[in-house]
C-alpha cells in the first residue's frame, strides 16, 4: 500500500517509520528540511499528565506514548545511526505560592512516581533553586530528547528501511480517478498510484484541508525559547510560568511563551526577556549566565486543544494527523502507530473517536 505522507515534523517522520514498519511503502514529502518547524524548536520533553485533570481520553494516550519510547528510540537509533539524546534527568516541579504547593502536594498524595520533597532535601537535589520555593515534588521517570534529531532518527531509519523520503518537495494538491484520490500534485511533479494520503503538516494543515473541501482549524502557536550556556541545572525544572531543562555540552533551555499570533515565527524582546526573567527567578544563577541563542516555532493548536487523528470528513483514503500543540513529541510514538494501524488495517486497538476530526463537524 502506497502511502503519502504530507509533513516531515516529528508527526510526519513516525508515520512514515511506523507505515514502513508495518509493510507500507511510505513516501514521506516535506517541503524544507525534516523538523524545520515546531519540531526542530522543541524543548523535547517527555512528561506524562501530573494529575487527572483534563480529558481522561487524552490523559490515557500521552501515558500510552510515553511508554512507548524507550523501545522505539532503541530501534530507530540503530537502524538510522543517530543518537536522540534520551535521557532520564528527573524533573522537579516547583511551586512559590502556598496555593501552587497545595495543588503539587495533593497530586503527590495521588501519584506514586510524584514524590514531595521538603525543603532541606530539595537544596540537595537541585543547589541551584532559589531559596523562594515553597513546595516541590521530585519524579525520577521524567525523560527528555533532542526533538530534531529525533525526527531526523525516525525519517532516516524509515529511509533505510525502504521509505521514500522527499525533502524540499511540497505537497500542492491532489489528482482523482473518479471519486477516488489516486494520486497527489507537488512543486517537483506528481506522485500517482497511490493507496492513502496523510496531512500532518503542522499548523499548515488547515491550509491543505481546504484543497480537499473542508476545513479543519490548525491554529499557529507560537512558543519562543533561550538556551543559556551553563551547567548550573542538574534536573528538569518545571515552574508556574515556564520551564528548564538541562542539556547535553554544557547548556539550560528555558521555555516557552504560547501565543496566539499566527504565522509569525518570530522571537520578540518581550517574549525572550519574560522567559529570562522567569528563569532567573528559578535559578538566580542564571542571572549571570550567557544566553546563547534563542528561537520560536508555531505549535499545531486545535479548537478544543487536543490532537487530531482520523480519517478525513468524507474522504475514504485521506487522514488527518495534526493539532498536537503543546505534546506533539510525547505523542509522536502512538501517533505513528495509530495512523499506520487505521491507513494500513482500516482499524485500531484504541478508541480514537475522542480524537477524530468528525467531532468539528463536517
Ligand atoms: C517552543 C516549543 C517547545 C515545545 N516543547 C515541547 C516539548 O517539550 N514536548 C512536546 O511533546 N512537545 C513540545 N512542543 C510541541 C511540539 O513541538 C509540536 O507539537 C510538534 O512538533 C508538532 O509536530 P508536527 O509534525 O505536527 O508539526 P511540524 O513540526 O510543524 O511539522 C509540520 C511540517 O510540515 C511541513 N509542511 C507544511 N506544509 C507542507 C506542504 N504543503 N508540503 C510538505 N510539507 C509541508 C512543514 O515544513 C513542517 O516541517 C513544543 C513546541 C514549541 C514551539
Amino acid at each position: 500500500m502506497r502511502v503519502v505522507i504530507a509533513g516531515g515534523g516529528v508527526i510526519g517522520c513516525s508515520i512514515a517509520w511506523h507505515v514502513q514498519k508495518a509493510g507500507g511503502e511510505a513516501i514521506l514529502l516535506e517541503r524544507g528540511e525534516i523538523a524545520g518547524e515546531a519540531s526542530g524548536a522543541a524543548a523535547g520533553m517527555l512528561i506524562a499528565p501530573m494529575d487527572d485533570t483534563g480529558n481522561r481520553a487524552f490523559n490515557v494516550l500521552r501515558r500510552a506514548s510515553l511508554d512507548l519510547f524507550p523501545a522505539l528510540i532503541e530501534e530507530i537509533e540503530e537502524a538510522s545511526g543517530i543518537d536522540v539524546e534520551y535521557k532520564v534527568p528527573g524533573m522537579i516541579r516547583t511551586a512559590r505560592s502556598q496555593k501552587a504547593a497545595r495543588k503539587l502536594r495533593k497530586a503527590a498524595e495521588k501519584r506514586p512516581e510524584l514524590e514531595w520533597v521538603e525543603p532541606a532535601l530539595l537544596r540537595e537535589l537541585e543547589p541551584s533553586l532559589t531559596h523562594d520555593i515553597v513546595g516541590a515534588t521530585y519524579s525520577e521517570g521524567d525523560a527528555d530528547l533532542n526533538p530534531r534529531r529525533f525526527a531526523n532518527a525516525l525519517a532516516v531509519a524509515a529511509e533505510r528501511a525502504g521509505a521514500d523520503v522527499r525533502r524540499r518537495t511540497m505537497f500542492t494538491g491532489v489528482m482523482k480517478d473518479g471519486r477516488r484520490i489516486d494520486g497527489v500534485a507537488t512543486n517537483t511533479g506528481p506522485i500517482s498510484d497511490i493507496d492513502a494520503i496523510v496531512l500532518a503538516a503542522g499548523p499548515w494543515t488547515e491550509a491543505l484541508t481546504m484543497r480537499l473541501g473542508a476545513r479543519l482549524p490548525s491554529p499557529a502557536m507560537r512558543g519562543q525559547m533561550i538556551a543559556y550556556r551553563s551547567k548550573s541545572v542538574r534536573h528538569a525544572i518545571w515552574g508556574e510560568d515556564g520551564y528548564l531543562v538541562p542539556k547535553p555540552r554544557g547548556y539550560v533551555w528555558v521555555g516557552a511563551t504560547v501565543e496566539d499570533v499566527g504565522f509569525r515565527k518570530k522571537t520578540t524582546e518581550r517574549g525572550l526577556a519574560s522567559l529570562r526573567r522567569m528563569a532567573g527567578d528559578i535559578v538566580p544563577r542564571l542571572r549571570q549566565a550567557k544566553v546563547v541563542s534563542s528561537w520560536a516555532g508555531l505549535r499545531p493548536g486545535s479548537p478544543d486543544g487536543m490532537p487530531v487523528i482520523g480519517r478525513f470528513p468524507g474522504k475514504k483514503n485521506v487522514f488527518l494527523a495534526t493539532g498536537h500543540f503543546r505534546n506533539g513529541v510525547l505523542l509522536a510514538p502512538i501517533t505513528g502507530a495509530l495512523v499506520a494501524d487505521l491507513v494500513l488495517n482500516g482499524h485500531t486497538d484504541r478508541r480514537l473517536s475522542p480524537f477524530s476530526p468528525q467531532r468539528f463537524g463536517r
